[in-house]
């Protein structure tokens, strides 16, 4: 008998499990009908890649992490190894904004913890008195984390525990809690960096963790041999920019799997039967297993039908922000050199948060002769800027980079991208709350499953890894 598997959303969480589910079901000989159904009438959900004049502007992420094997190794298993490009190593200077100045990033860290602490003593973000509160990690004692998840945390709370508020409201804040436009004192430790919860339960130190972790990785098999392609570059892209990723899974799956773009799941119900009912606006399909990938406002929804705890999804709060890509003639535009781009802590009161030079960064995606830069606008508490329109948008952009640039040229051309309630603020107690719809589901609703950025990881590659975890779980529940 034929299985039957629908997807809800084509994002890269659909799209990598709806391709997981492929490469399995074939070499096992399972038969196995796929159907992926996406909202909007394009796929790829936040991959967003616009090409034009020889430009590559990408209006979402721009990259993924090396370091999480499930984006390389989705990469290479759909043939696109050779378009893998490293993020330019000429490009390794970054700053942050302190007191309308760039200041480089402190040397001698990692994630923004001092790892060689004569290296960090010398740099200039950081005040002296600053600097010494923050090697008070090395002596203050460590609380013990009996039961993690039942202590879950401020990723603020810690890291200004141990380092004061200076380096959290200078350093780690724009670091970390950007990844997520998020504010730190409100994202979960545990749903974030949960390796610093254990930096401290296991070293008593943060700076002896993250050092000893350094020391792990220099010794274990470096990166850049696991993937050749990556170089020794923490950060990769595409050529022709990450939409390739979304465009290949499209072709792989377009004559095997039924994919249904434009196409929104009203409603989700089980049957007498124990199949599932997925009603669209254009029918009703019938499912033996359904993954859930919508954000979690639309999965709220859809899931409360069958365990009344999903209504507790639609809790996890979702951040609005806004991509602005700039080209300037390159004789118009002084970057400072060898930089990847800034970060603009909170603190600052900036339009922008974060400036990254993309022209520096990724070269091949800006023809000779023009620079390109992208910043970035909102995060949480400070989304505002949303409110305005394209060019007053482009406006306060620019007065930003004249600022902290001194950048008065007129861009050749801009590209607005808004991204309304698109970044997940993963909050304190996140992991129980979506392990604990999980478990009502798997009870209640057994081949239902929940993956993507705004349950388990917002990284491309955590997108792929849950979406593949989800296909294997899938094929199993078939299989029982
Ligand atoms: P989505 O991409 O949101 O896909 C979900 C899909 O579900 C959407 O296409 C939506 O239309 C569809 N949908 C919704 N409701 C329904 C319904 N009822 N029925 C059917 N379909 C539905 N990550 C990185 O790794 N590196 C970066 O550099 C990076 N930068 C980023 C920059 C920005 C501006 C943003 C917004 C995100 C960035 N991210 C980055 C995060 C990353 O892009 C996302 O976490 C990831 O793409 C999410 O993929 P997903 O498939 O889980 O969700």
């Amino acid at each position: 008998m034929t299985a039957r598997i629908v997807i809800l959303g084509g994002g890269i969480t659909g799209l990598a499990a709806a391709f997981a589910i492929k490469e399995r079901s074939e070499a096992d000989g399972l038969a196995v009908r796929c159907t992926v159904l996406e909202a909007s009438p394009q796929w790829g959900g936040k991959i967003e890649t616009h090409r034009e004049a020889g430009f590559i502007l990408e209006g979402g992420p721009d990259s993924l992490l090396a370091r999480k094997p499930a984006g390389l190794q989705l990469i290479r298993r759909l043939g696109l190894e050779a378009e893998v490009v490293p993020m330019d190593p000429g490009a390794h200077r970054t700053w942050i904004v302190r007191g309308g100045k760039l200041v480089p990033m402190p040397h001698g860290t990692s994630m923004g913890i001092p790892v060689d602490i004569p290296a960090f003593l010398r740099n200039q973000l950081i005040s002296a008195r600053g600097k010494a509160r923050a090697l008070m990690d090395l002596c203050l004692p460590a609380p013990g984390r009996a039961e993690p998840e039942a202590n879950d945390e401020a990723l603020g709370a810690l890291l200004r525990r141990r380092f004061g508020d200076e380096m959290v409201d200078w350093l780690f804040e724009p670091l970390l809690a950007g990844i997520y436009a998020g504010a730190i004192d409100e994202l979960s430790l545990l749903a974030t960096f949960p390796q610093l919860a254990r930096y401290e339960t296991e070293h008593g130190s943060l700076i002896r963790g993250a050092a000893a972790e350094r020391q792990r990785q220099l010794r274990d098999v470096p990166a850049a041999a696991a993937h050749p392609a990556s170089g020794r570059s923490a950060f990769v892209t595409l050529r022709s920019g990450l939409r390739t990723l979304v465009e290949r899974l499209y072709d792989v799956l377009y004559e095997w799997a039924d994919l249904q773009p434009g196409t929104r799941a009203q409603s989700l119900v089980r049957a007498a039967d124990g199949s599932y009912r997925i009603r669209t606006e254009r029918g009703e399909i019938v499912a033996d297993a359904v993954l859930v990938t919508t954000p979690a406002g639309a999965a709220a929804p859809l899931l409360s039908a069958l365990t009344p705890t999903a209504q507790r999804l639609a809790r996890i709060r979702y951040v609005s922000t806004a991509t602005v890509a700039l080209a300037y003639p390159a004789d118009q535009v002084r970057l400072p050199a060898h930089g990847s781009g800034f970060l603009v802590p909170r603190a600052e009161g900036a339009y922008i948060s974060a400036c990254t030079f993309v022209s520096s960064k990724w070269p091949h995606t800006t023809p000779a002769g023009y620079v390109v830069l992208r910043c970035y606008v909102g995060r949480a508490g400070q989304e505002e800027g949303l409110a305005d329109s394209d060019a007053a948008m482009v406006r306060r952009v620019r007065e930003d980079l004249e600022r902290l640039l001194g950048v008065t040229a007129w861009p050749w051309f801009h590209r607005v991208v808004r991204w309304p309630h698109a970044m997940p603020q993963y909050a304190v107690g996140h992991r129980r709350l979506v392990a604990e719809v999980e478990q009502d589901l798997a009870r209640t609703a057994p081949g239902v499953f929940l993956a993507g950025g705004g349950y388990h990881g917002v990284g491309i590659p955590d997108c792929i890894a849950a979406g593949e975890r989800a296909a294997q779980a899938i094929l199993s529940h078939l299989a029982a």
